[in-house]
């Protein structure tokens, strides 16, 4: 029998509120969507609309009070702090707009950090040099982060998310700390990423899904797909 995949990401009714002293604030009201694989979605919204608290559930860095979230078909709206920290690793890659790479790590070494936390394995070294090479920045391996521009940053944050073949990658402004030309040459790479399939050794090509938050529209028109938020909820959806 032919059997669908599931979509990647389905969220129905999820719910964060935060206590602050007396009063609760809603900081999202039960929002629903599905992505599919290989989707690119961005997320827009003013200050204070729910972007970063609906980022932080689907990142599996904090859990609703409300609502499901599947990934991959696995239900991980209910996990304890340690089973989020499994699935962060083996199924989501982070960008973040100040890049977050460790200061006195060369590009190589950065990279490598996700797939050292798995445990042992013999490859790691091909791995870290193949990512770094989709990105096109193999031969700045030996290189700390502060013997790189931003964008190059970037780039070697780009292929730490990658190098562990995540589900989903979720960017955070991820052209946020970057001039425009520097911030559309990484938004051209993530459009890559998401449209052409990378093969690994024995592995089926996968088609990258991106979720990213952004204020600016120009970056926004990279996605298929825009969810706009207001007040905790999506609104276009
Ligand atoms: P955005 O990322 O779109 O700026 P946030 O998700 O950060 O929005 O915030 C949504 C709402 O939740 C805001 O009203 C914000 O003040 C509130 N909020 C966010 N985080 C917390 C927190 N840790 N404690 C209390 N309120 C919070």
């Amino acid at each position: 029998m032919f059997m669908e995949k599931p979509p990647v990401i389905q969220v129905e009714e999820l719910s964060r509120e935060y206590q602050m002293g007396e009063s609760i604030v809603q900081a999202l009201r039960g929002v629903s969507f599905q992505v599919q694989k290989g989707d690119f979605v961005a997320l827009m919204g003013p200050s204070g609309s729910g972007k970063s608290t609906l980022m932080h559930l689907l990142g599996c860095l904090d859990t609703p009070s409300a609502g499901t979230y599947r990934l991959n078909g696995q239900d991980v709206s209910r996990l304890s702090k340690r089973q989020m920290a499994l699935v962060r690793n083996q199924q989501i890659g982070f960008v973040f707009q100040t890049f977050n790479l460790l200061p006195r790590l060369n590009a190589m070494a950065n990279v490598k950090m996700p797939l050292l936390y798995r445990g042992r394995n013999s490859r790691v070294d091909e791995q870290a040099r193949e990512a770094l090479s989709w990105v096109g920045i193999a031969n700045r391996a030996q290189h700390r982060p502060s013997e790189l521009s931003g964008g190059q940053r970037q780039r070697v944050a780009i292929a730490r998310a990658l190098v562990t073949n995540p589900a989903i990658i979720l960017a955070d402004e991820p052209t946020g700390n970057l001039d425009s030309r520097t911030g559309a040459e990484i938004m051209q790479l993530l459009s890559q990423l998401n449209q052409k399939p990378i093969a690994r050794n024995g592995e089926t090509p996968q088609p990258r899904t991106i979720i990213l938050v952004t204020h600016d529209p120009q970056v926004a028109q990279y996605a298929h797909r825009i969810l706009h938020m207001q007040d905790g909820e999506i609104t276009n959806d």
